[in-house]
C-alpha cells in the first residue's frame, strides 16, 4: 500500500537513483527529529503529495511546479497530538458575557482550532465530544484533526452527572449508564435496556470515537460521589476491547487509581495527587508510591496533566493573561473581556469561594497554598512516574474548567514547559506527544512520525526541540495534510 503510494508520486529520473518530484511539495535540505529515528537526519528532503509524505532522501529533485520550502537551519518534526481535550469548554467567557454579545462567542470559536494549530498541535483527542462541537470546530478553515470518545459514560450522580433530572436526562446524558443495584437513582425517562456498558461503548463506536472515557472520581476530597462499580467498569473494558477502542479511565487519587488498576483501562486521564493523610504535604506516601509502581509494572499509560492545577491558580493570580503567547489563543475581544472590571469582579467572587472551601477543609494558610500544594503533589508523583518508567502520554486537559488558565494551544505550550521542568528527558516529550500518542489511539498507522507513507502533518521549526523546551516557541510552519500554513497566519482575526 505505502509502496504505491510512493511510485504515485516519485519517478526514478533515468537510470539515476535519484528520486523526482513532479508535483506537491518539497521541503529541502532539512534536519529530520522524528521518534522513529534513533538520531535526527541532516540535510535531507521531504517530498509531499496528496497530503502524505512520498519520499525522503538526501537529494530529491523536483520539477518547476513543485513549492519549494527551504528547510535549511530548520528542524521538521512530527505534529504535536494532545490525546486530552475538550474543545467545547469555553475559556475566559462566562455565560452572561456570551448572552449580553454572542459575538465574544461566536470570535472564541473562530480562534480555538487555529490556536492549537499555531502552538503545533496538528491532532487532538477530545475526550467527551458533543456533534454539535465537531461540527464547527471541523467548519473552521484550519483546523487539526479532531479524534474523540464521543460523549463520556456517566452514572447517575456520579462525577458529571451529580444531578440528572429525567425530562432532561436523554438529551445531556446519552451515554449514562445503569447500574442494576442502584436502580433506585435511575431517570423513569431512560429504558434501562438502552443503557448499558455495551450499548453506550456501541454508541460511541457508532459516532465515530476512537476511544470511550469514564470517570473514577469520589469527588476531589471535598464530596462523596457514587463511582462505577467494579463489574462496570469491566464491561466497559470488554465492550471496548470488542470494537478496538482505547479505554481512557479519570482518576486522580490513590484510591481511584487503584481501581482503575482493577479495571485495566489503556490510559489513566490525570496524574495523581489526592491521597490520604494530612492535606498540606507534598511528599508522597508509601500507598502512592505503590500504586504508580503497578500502574507502571501493568504498563498502563497515564496522561499527568500537570496544567490543571494551574488553571485553579489563575482564579487566584491572572498573570497569564499578560504572556504575550496569549495573542495566538484568544481574539482581541475575548482578552478584552477577561481584563474587564465584570470579569475580574467575577474572578474575585470565585476566589473568595476559594479561600473558604479551603478554611472548611482546615487548610488556614489559604487557597493559594493549598492548589500549590496539589501542584507540589502532582510534579512529585509525575518525576516517579518518570523514575518507574511508566509508558506517558501527553494530554493537557484543555481546559480542565471555567477561568482563563488553560487557554486553547497555548495551554498544550505550558505543559510540555511543565514537563521539561520536572526533569522529563526532551526526546521523551517529543514521543509521549507524537507516536506514543498515536500508537495508544490507533492512529500510528496514519500519524506520528515523519515517515514515508505517513500522513504529512508536521512543524518546521527553527530550534532544536531535543535542545530545549522553547523550541517549540519556535514553529514556523504547521503543515496539516501536506498543507503549509505559516504560524503567524494563525493570529486570530481581530
Ligand atoms: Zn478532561
Amino acid at each position: 500500500m505505502k509502496h504505491a503510494v510512493i511510485l504515485a508520486g516519485i519517478v526514478l529520473a533515468g537510470c539515476a537513483s535519484t528520486p523526482s518530484l513532479t508535483q506537491g511539495l518539497l521541503i529541502e535540505d532539512v534536519t529530520i527529529i522524528s521518534p522513529d529515528r534513533d538520531a535526527p537526519l541532516e540535510g535531507a528532503d521531504v517530498a509531499i503529495q496528496d497530503g502524505r509524505i512520498v519520499a525522503i532522501a538526501n537529494n530529491i529533485a523536483a520539477s518547476p511546479d513543485v513549492q519549494r520550502i527551504d528547510g535549511r537551519g530548520r528542524y521538521l518534526i512530527p505534529g504535536l497530538i494532545d490525546s486530552h481535550v475538550h474543545v467545547g469548554s469555553v475559556v475566559a467567557l462566562d455565560d452572561d458575557a456570551i448572552d449580553a454579545d454572542p459575538e465574544l462567542l461566536a470570535a472564541y470559536r473562530a480562534q480555538t482550532p487555529r490556536a492549537y494549530l499555531a502552538f503545533g498541535f496538528t491532532s487532538l483527542v477530545d475526550l467527551d465530544l458533543r456533534p454539535q462541537t465537531q461540527a464547527w470546530f471541523e467548519e473552521t478553515p484550519d483546523h487539526p484533526r479532531l479524534f474523540h470518545c464521543g460523549r463520556a459514560l456517566r452514572i447517575p450522580g456520579g462525577y458529571g452527572a451529580q444531578r440528572v433530572a429525567p425530562e432532561t436526562a436523554a438529551a445531556r446524558f446519552p451515554n449514562l449508564i445503569y447500574e442494576p443495584s442502584r436502580a433506585a437513582q435511575w431517570p423513569n425517562t431512560l429504558q434501562p435496556g438502552d443503557h448499558t456498558p455495551e450499548s453506550a461503548v456501541a454508541r460511541v463506536a457508532d459516532a465515530g470515537g476512537v476511544c470511550v472515557k469514564t470517570f473514577i472520581e469520589s469527588g476531589f476530597g471535598m464530596f462523596d460521589w457514587p463511582t462505577p462499580l467494579p463489574e462496570t467498569l469491566a464491561a466497559i473494558r470488554t465492550a471496548a476491547t470488542e470494537r478496538d477502542l482505547t479505554f481512557v479511565v479519570h482518576a486522580n487519587s490513590v484510591e481511584s487509581w487503584r481501581a482503575a488498576l482493577a479495571a485495566r483501562p489503556d490510559v489513566i486521564a490525570h496524574g495523581l495527587w489526592h491521597w490520604p493523610g494530612p492535606r498540606m504535604n507534598a511528599e508522597p506516601p508509601a500507598e502512592a508510591r505503590a500504586v504508580i509502581a503497578e500502574v507502571a509494572a501493568a504498563g498502563i499509560h497515564v496522561q499527568p496533566t500537570l496544567q490543571v492545577l494551574r488553571n485553579d491558580a489563575a482564579v487566584l493570580d491572572w498573570s497569564i493573561l499578560d504572556d504575550p503567547r496569549m495573542a495566538f489563543a484568544l481574539p482581541n475581544s475575548v482578552l478584552a473581556y477577561a481584563r474587564s472590571d465584570q470579569a475580574q469582579a467575577l474572578r474575585r467572587a470565585t476566589a473568595e469561594e476559594y479561600e473558604a472551601g479551603a478554611r472548611a477543609l482546615g487548610v488556614d494558610s489559604g487557597a493559594t497554598a493549598l492548589i500549590e500544594n496539589a501542584n507540589d503533589r502532582v510534579r512529585a508523583t509525575f518525576r516517579l512516574l518518570l523514575e518507574a518508567d511508566a509508558p506517558l502520554l501527553f494530554g493537557s486537559d484543555t481546559p480542565s474548567g471555567e477561568g482563563i488558565g488553560n487557554p486553547p494551544g497555548l495551554n498544550g505550550r505550558l505543559e510540555l514547559q511543565q514537563w521539561a521542568d520536572a526533569g522529563a528527558p526532551l526526546d521523551l516529550i517529543l514521543r509521549a506527544a507524537t507516536i506514543d500518542n498515536a500508537r495508544a489511539f490507533g492512529l500510528s498507522d496514519e500519524l506520528g512520525s515523519v515517515e514515508v507513507g505517513k500522513r504529512a502533518d508536521l512543524l518546521l521549526l527553527a530550534a532544536n526541540p531535543l535542545a530545549s523546551i522553547e523550541a517549540y516557541d519556535a514553529i514556523d510552519i504547521v503543515f496539516v495534510d501536506g498543507q503549509p500554513i505559516e504560524r503567524e497566519a494563525l493570529r486570530p482575526a481581530n
